[in-house]
């Protein structure tokens, strides 16, 4: 069996900002800060580092309740601010997701540093969320790294322990998703569709590089595989 762990912003979809715009209504609402944060990077980390970054940047005590109640109301911003900004779904992502949710040989979950509320909301508001059984999330980790062993102990629990698994595969389009792939011994299929130039995502050294998901036959032939189609780090971009 083959498990591919899937990044959601940049690597399934774009919200076009809704998530920085809820972050930012929830500084504002929660705690009165209207000043737009500058220099904290979001892109590969995860909602927790973010969040704690935030809270020092601006003072606030990082405690149990500040935190439920600065998750609570980003979550309740990101309904109205997904549906405000003009996102989409990225290129041959939906139908790459129905191909690979009808091939019994591979197995699809997440590997996500949202909170796992606001993940759900995103897959959600895209239509993604059928997709998906089960995930690893930002809650709780600061390092993504400690995310992908999260997602290594959810797929013991979670899958037939007849079934073994020949391969993970970490889906993402950060460096960050290269890294914590590594991290816990999965091969890395990076994606040039989020922030990140393709020479950038190249220097992390994944396994194979693409342009974007939409050449779906390529992408289940190096699932399947277990290896690049071409050769290492030698991607289309
Ligand atoms: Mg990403």
């Amino acid at each position: 069996m083959i498990v591919a762990l899937f990044d959601i912003d940049g690597t399934l979809l774009n919200t076009g900002g809704a998530g920085q715009a809820a972050m930012e209504a929830a500084l504002a609402e929660a705690f009165g800060i209207r000043v737009r944060p500058h220099g904290i990077p979001t892109a590969g980390r995860t909602d927790r580092a973010i969040t704690e970054d935030l809270f020092g940047h601006f003072g606030i005590p990082d405690c149990p309740g500040n935190r439920r109640l600065f998750v609570d109301t980003y979550v309740r911003h990101l309904q109205r601010t997904l549906a405000e900004c003009r996102g989409a779904v990225l290129p041959g992502v939906r139908d790459l997701l129905e191909t690979l949710s009808g091939d019994g040989r591979i197995v699809i979950g997440l590997l996500t540093g949202n909170y796992s509320r606001g993940a759900w909301a995103k897959l959600r508001h895209f239509r993604l969320d059928a997709y998906f059984a089960f995930g690893a999330f930002g809650d709780e980790h600061r390092h993504r790294d400690d995310v992908a062993r999260e997602a290594r102990r959810e797929l013991a629990r979670r899958l037939d322990p007849d079934r073994s698994v020949r391969t993970v595969w970490v889906i993402g389009d950060t460096p960050a998703d290269v890294t914590c792939g590594r991290a816990i011994g999965a091969r890395t299929m990076a994606v040039a569709t989020g922030v990140f130039p393709a020479d950038v995502i190249r220097a992390a050294g994944p396994d194979v590089l693409l342009d974007d998901l939409s050449d779906h036959a390529r992408v289940v032939r190096t699932l399947l595989d277990g290896h690049p189609s071409h050769a290492p780090r030698d991607g289309c971009c």
